[in-house]
């Protein structure tokens, strides 16, 4: 290209960044794909200061390839100009930090880049926050605090309100298999699990005084599993039978939490101990307490 014609689109590029006007993107698009990198340089700050005006989408599309241009000036514009454009530009984030990462890259170019992947970051942000999110359920439009409640429960959009009965209609349904069971241990005892029966027959078994209470609690919003309490040893026993499951994970530390806090001896019995079940609650009864010697040993059949 002669140093004149150059010259001449140099100007136009210039003066089509003045105009305020959508309708010489076109004339930007060809004036961006110059010979001269001169030009490029130019067509790509022209579309900088077009931002808001021109299509932003458009001038994203056209803006990246230049980011990998040979020749860091038009680079370094394309960079601030993609800035301008904030949210829309948000796709050539992945592309400024290569380039920032790159060692070969120029200091200037790389200020540039950061600068622009700095304002388009921020802008992200603050769409984000302003966005407005709809429940899932009612509508209703939630909060950003409900948003970020429920997107981190169940990856949806729920209100406060619908959040609450999904969550006890999730939370019931998984504990209903449990809640139903009705087993009998040996000496009476209605218990809610075979876990719990074992538990109450092995504890019967030792000649130790229990109380169970079955009641189904939630505290603090958690459900919380019934337990036995042992009034000689002043000590609970929780078998934890759902502790693969998530939010019943969540209501046993917080249980355990309360045992803490109220200075209470607990006994903890997992799903996993029920193999040897009767095995793992003499072990760790023992650990406690001092336990009576084995029944068997001193019961006088007279
Ligand atoms: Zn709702």
């Amino acid at each position: 290209m002669n140093v004149a014609n150059e010259k001449r689109l140099a100007a136009r590029a210039t003066a089509l960044g003045e105009s305020a006007s959508a309708a010489v993107f076109p004339e930007l698009a060809d004036l961006a794909l110059s010979d001269s990198p001169l030009v490029r340089r130019l067509a790509a700050s022209a579309l900088g200061k077009l931002a808001g005006i021109v299509d932003s989408a458009a001038s994203v599309d056209l803006l990246r390839p230049l980011l990998a241009d040979a020749h860091p000036q038009v680079r370094q514009y394309t960079a601030k100009a993609l800035g301008a454009f904030g949210v829309a530009a948000a796709a050539a984030l992945p592309d400024l930090r290569d380039l920032f990462r790159n060692p070969a890259e120029k200091d200037y170019v790389k200020r540039s880049v950061a600068a622009a992947g700095q304002t388009i970051r921020e802008a992200v942000r603050i769409a984000e926050r302003t966005a407005v999110h709809r429940c899932g359920r009612c509508s209703r439009t939630v909060a950003a605090d409900e948003f970020a409640r429920s997107q981190k429960a169940f990856q949806r959009t729920y209100c406060d309100a619908c959040f609450d009965e999904v969550f006890l209609q999730r939370r019931n349904w998984e504990t209903q298999v449990e809640l139903n069971k009705n087993i009998q241990a040996a000496n009476g005892t209605l218990v809610q699990s075979e876990g719990e029966r074992i538990i109450a027959e092995e504890l019967a078994a030792l000649g130790i005084a229990f109380r169970y209470d079955n009641r189904f609690r939630i505290i603090k919003g958690y459900a919380i599993r019934p337990d036995f309490y042992l009034p000689e040893f002043d000590l609970y026993i929780e078998y934890w039978g759902m502790a693969d499951n998530l939010d019943y994970q969540v209501g046993m530390l917080e249980k355990k939490k309360l045992y803490q806090q109220a200075g209470k001896k607990l006994v903890s019995l997992y799903a996993h101990d029920k193999p040897r079940l009767r095995e793992s609650l003499r072990e760790k009864l023992a650990s406690h307490a001092r336990l009576p010697s084995p029944p068997d040993q001193e019961k006088n059949p007279a």
